[in-house]
């Protein structure tokens, strides 16, 4: 029996509960969870703008031990330490063939799995297939990738999704050179990232804008050059930074309509708006034609950074270890298996960046 975070229903409190995992299988590994960053999906499992199954264990960026391996599995030992990858690609389908495994046609539309965890005969499913707000999960050893025993835990943790997802939106989406000026909107775990995805790429000006002034401290220490109090009529700040033209880069880390128009607003003409925060289907974000047309910026998405954990993951590592991204700035609240309800609240309300779980390796 482990100790698991379970969602009953939607809009439901995440309450703790002791679950049974499966038998580690021929090619599974058992992973006893060191950190776990909660994530804004995690909150969407909850609130209806993701449909899992119930209940659910959440959690699914997570770092850990390996603390048994199956039979087939020779590659990893038991002591390993690793991060978990929610979003193992196939290597099959046609988007991985075409080395776009983020779009893997596998892990499009993974909300929950029953991943055979059970409390007594009831099925508890696995958030995005790992369900990792747990002491322990078992997984594919697929969904595993091996990281050196110097890095810490906890920021081992948000490798595996929210430093992914920003610092990939910049580098293998938005391909951002030396000395392009780029604008960051909504500086929660992911924002931060692309943030420091801009530092990493020496763009200049790096701008960061969020609702809350206390987020600027922490987007200075970031590596943005200026920061701006979100306001409908930023662009014209963003302007007198930028020559009068507009960013080469935007990435809109919020997924709202209003925010989505203030990136596009602020983009140069001929550059790249990229939105990174994940929206609702109610809501609409409208251009005109004419807009479209003179102002020919290309209007993209990141989905998961376009990376690819297996060979991301090794990459940031040896960017943490040149000391050349500071992964600690993101953790501004720590908590143990009974915080995610405060970790949520934060989150709702838009303070802190990451919220990280911490779990006795025992
Ligand atoms: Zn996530
Ligand atoms: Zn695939």
């Amino acid at each position: 029996m482990v100790k698991a975070v379970v969602v009953d229903q939607p809009g439901g409190t995440p309450t703790v509960r002791e679950v049974t995992l499966r038998p580690v299988g021929a090619g599974d590994v058992r992973v006893r969870i060191a950190a776990a960053g909660v994530c804004h999906s995690d909150l969407s499992l909850v609130n209806g703008t993701l449909t899992p199954q119930f209940p659910v264990i959440m959690g699914h960026e997570a770092s850990g031990v390996v603390a048994e391996v199956g039979t087939d599995v020779t590659h990893i030992t038991v002591g390993t330490h690793v991060v978990l990858n929610w979003a193992t690609p196939c290597r099959a389908c046609w988007f991985c063939k075409q080395d776009e495994p983020w779009l893997c046609s596998a892990v499009e539309g993974k909300v929950s799995a029953d991943t055979g965890i059970r409390d007594g005969d009831e099925t508890i499913y696995a958030a995005l297939g790992v369900g990792a707000f747990a002491e322990e999960v078992v997984v594919p050893a697929t969904d595993v990738v091996t990281i050196p025993d110097g890095v810490a835990f906890d920021v081992a943790a948000l490798m595996g999704c929210a430093v992914l997802t920003g610092v990939g939106a910049v580098q293998n989406t938005g391909r951002v050179k030396q000395g392009e000026s780029v604008l960051v909107i909504g500086l929660g775990g992911i924002g931060l990232s692309a943030v420091l995805g801009a530092k990493l790429s020496g763009a200049n000006p790096i701008i960061a804008v969020d609702l809350s002034p206390e987020k600027e401290a922490l987007a200075r220490k970031a590596g943005a050059t200026d920061f701006i109090l979100s306001d409908p009529k930023i662009s014209r700040q963003i302007r007198s930074l930028t020559e009068g033209r507009g960013v080469d880069h935007a990435f809109e880390c919020v997924g709202h309509p209003a925010t989505i128009r203030m990136a596009y607003g602020a983009t140069r003409r001929g550059g790249q708006t990229t939105i990174v925060g994940v929206g609702s289907k109610d809501q609409e974000v409208v251009f005109n034609p004419l807009e479209l047309f003179h102002f020919s910026r290309t209007l993209t998405s990141s989905i998961y950074g376009e990376s690819d954990p297996e060979k991301d993951i090794p990459k940031l590592v040896e960017h943490l270890q040149d000391g050349n991204l500071d992964l600690d700035l993101l953790i501004t609240h720590r908590v143990t298996i009974d915080g995610v309800p405060e970790a949520f609240a934060r989150m709702s309300s838009g303070e802190g960046a990451r919220s990280v779980i911490e779990l006795d390796l025992g």
